[in-house]
């Protein structure tokens, strides 16, 4: 949770402050080494198998976007990384079940350096260090396409 919800009851001779509702991340990671940049091949939910993403996950309650993704990477890959600054823009995701006057769930994405460790997918069915090419072409969740153009940028420097 990186904001708190303030909904204060507006009485009669006293204006309303309604400040934005708590907001959920779920953190990606850009892991790039060699010109190629880490994908990792989902499994799940059936509506996601096979598709490719940046990997990560969601952020526990009180857990910022930057620890989450140092704790999912080491679960889901392996690696101990060290996380920099965000990535430009965001995705709203859509979690089922969000409730009422909750805050939304935002997609961000950082760049991640490992520090320790070889990532092997112990989640994912497979990963893979894509190429500028490799991102135009494969299957990628529709959610990490938002960096792909700057990530080309990035990898063809
Ligand atoms: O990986 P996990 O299922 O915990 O991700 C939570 C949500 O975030 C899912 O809806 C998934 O589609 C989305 N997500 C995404 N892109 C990523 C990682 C997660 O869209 N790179």
């Amino acid at each position: 949770v990186i904001g708190e919800s303030v909904a204060l009851r507006p009485v009669p001779g006293m204006v309303a402050v309604i400040v934005e509702g708590s907001v959920r991340e779920v953190a990606a990671g850009v892991v790039i080494r060699g010109g190629r940049v880490l994908i990792a091949q989902r499994a799940h939910p059936p509506s996601l198998d096979g598709l490719w993403e940046f990997p990560g996950g969601k952020a526990e309650a009180g857990e910022s976007g930057p620890v989450a993704l140092r704790r999912e990477l080491h679960e889901e890959l392996g690696v101990t990384v060290r996380v920099g600054d965000r990535l430009d823009g965001e995705v709203e995701l859509d979690p089922p079940g969000r409730a009422q006057g909750a805050g939304p769930t935002l997609l961000r994405a950082y760049p991640a350096t490992i520090e320790a460790g070889e990532p092997r997918a112990t989640e994912h069915r497979a990963l893979h260090w894509a190429s500028a090419e490799d991102l135009a072409r494969m299957p990628l969740v529709d959610n990490d396409r938002l960096w792909i153009p700057a990530l080309q940028a990035l990898l063809r420097e």
